[in-house]
């Protein structure tokens, strides 16, 4: 058996990507036909193997199979079914109009696919992540190399097997690998590159991308918060924030990073999260280590790293409202409430990407949006009111990837909505059409009568014809 060596990764790298480069070319004539029949395979294969992605993903860290089903394989199989109802329509070049200067001209756009791409997923959804921009890319006609992350062992091995069985490699092709294996993908020259993982990488790939001005979407993180108005259905809002802060253990990207409440309501708030936290996690009454229904920690070093945040932040005076258990030996970390917190606190800085909830309270709106505002943009923002009007201000006063009203996460799931993050949180955006577009060049395209044009009359000696027409141009358009 021959010995996996960086020399021969590289070798199967410049390989793969020499066939995919030349596949690319080819694929600018594919039909559509053709891109729904690969997003086809996709779907039969993951609907054959159900049960073996559940076991996968269970075996990495303990994910719910009622989770996987919900927020991996629905997810993809989704985005997958909503890409063959419309992919018809994206492709059709769209016709814009034609001002009066440009007469005699017709112009269109025409999505056409930017060719080589690779996409880089993280470990917290490590199936959705890795095909859900594959999804995007096939139906944009690009060929795609993925690189499943190093943390998720269990995952990357049967995302191999599933790429390996349903697509030629020059289609698309995957590599595992530690961070090295990235770096070798990320020296070729991509026409587009997906991340998806930290702002801390994405700056790396950043610069990477660079080197070949391959264009980039970079799916980043960050502290999303979740307001809690005075004028609030507590109970409500406490299951939903219970749901979307401790789905998968709190390692999701959109999960309320921290809670603003208003003053008047905190203690009920806090009484509220604490019965939530019980009915979801604890209904035996035996401890949420106990429930099936609660996530682990991926590894010991982020168990760690969690393990320190709670530590500095209750050094610095923060008090645990509920949990803050933990085990070690099967990277459980329960649900952990905490108040009395302070800016110092390594937990009011960082994403938290944990199931760590932090609240701090505020005496009136102006407070909570001038203190979001201070913070670098996050992914999502989570506002909590029966007024109306205070919704419209908190999201016409702050800037985020994405808002959502009396709710969280689930906004992931409306692929009719452009899905990303801003500045620090990202750059481009992704599913649906959204994510056909970033796999996709728009490119303008515009025909031209033959003989007379409206712009000959420009074109030089310029004399009195053509100052006439350019001061009326200046004038009137
Ligand atoms: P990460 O940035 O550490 O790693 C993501 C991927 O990048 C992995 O495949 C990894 O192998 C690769 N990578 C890591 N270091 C690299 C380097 N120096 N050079 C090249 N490649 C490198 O992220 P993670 O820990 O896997 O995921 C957690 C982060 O991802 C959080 O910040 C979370 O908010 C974010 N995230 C964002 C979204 C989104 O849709 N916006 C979704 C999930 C997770």
């Amino acid at each position: 058996m021959e010995t996996i060596t960086k020399e021969n990764i590289q070798v199967e790298i410049d390989e793969t990507f020499l066939i995919q480069k030349k596949q690319s070319v080819q694929n600018r004539n594919q039909s559509v036909k053709e891109r729904k029949v690969l997003l086809e395979k996709l779907l039969t294969w993951i609907k054959d193997n159900h049960t073996d992605i559940q076991k996968a993903i269970h075996a990495d860290f303990k994910k719910p199979y009622a989770e996987i089903d919900i927020s991996e394989i629905f997810v993809v199989t989704s985005e997958i079914k909503h890409a063959l109802k419309h992919i018809d329509s994206w492709v059709k070049p769209k016709k814009v109009s034609t001002p009066l200067p440009m007469l005699g001209t017709k112009s269109y756009i025409h999505c056409e696919p930017k060719g080589t791409s690779l996409i880089i997923a993280p470990w917290n959804y490590p199936f959705n992540l890795a095909l859900g921009p594959l999804v995007s890319a096939l139906a944009a006609g690009c060929t795609a190399i993925i690189k499943p992350s190093e943390l998720t062992p269990h995952t990357s091995a049967l995302l191999r097997r599933l790429v390996g069985e349903t697509f030629d490699k020059s289609q698309v092709a995957l590599f595992e690998g530690e961070i090295e294996v990235a770096q070798m993908l990320l020296a070729k020259p991509f026409d587009h590159i997906f991340f998806t993982g930290s702002p801390a990488v994405g700056k790396i790939i950043m610069k990477a991308a660079a080197e070949n001005l391959s264009s980039v979407t970079l799916e980043l993180g960050g502290k999303s918060p979740a307001i809690i108005d005075a004028n609030t259905d507590l109970k409500d809002a406490s299951g939903k924030i219970i749901w979307g802060k401790f789905v998968n253990c709190g390692q999701t990207c959109i999960a309320p990073d921290y809670i603003l409440v208003h003053h008047s309501v905190k203690d009920d708030f806090l009484k509220e999260i604490k019965t939530q936290i019980g009915k979801m996690y604890n209904s035996s009454g035996k401890g949420v280590v106990k429930s099936k229904d609660y996530a682990r920690i991926v590894n010991g070093k982020h168990l760690k790293r969690l393990k320190n945040l709670l530590a500095d932040a209750e050094l610095k005076g923060a008090q645990k409202f509920y949990g803050g258990n933990i085990d070690e030996t099967e990277n459980f970390f329960e649900p952990t409430i905490l108040t009395d917190l302070s800016e110092d606190m390594e937990v009011m800085q960082e994403e938290i990407f944990g199931p760590i909830l932090p609240v701090i309270t505020f005496d009136d709106l102006e407070e909570a949006i001038n203190y979001i505002n201070l913070k670098p943009k996050p992914l999502s923002l989570y506002v909590f009111s029966k007024d109306s009007n205070n919704i419209k201000r908190v999201i016409k006063e702050t800037s985020s990837g994405g808002a959502l009203a009396n709710d969280c996460v689930i906004h992931f799931l409306q692929n009719e909505l452009p899905f990303g993050g801003v500045n620090n949180s990202g750059i481009g955006k992704a599913h649906g059409y959204f994510g056909f577009l970033a796999f996709s060049n728009e490119k303008s395209v515009m025909h031209q009568r033959v003989g007379l044009t409206a712009s000959k009359p420009l074109y030089p000696p310029y004399g009195f014809t053509s100052k006439k027409i350019i001061d009326s141009l200046l004038k009137w358009f």
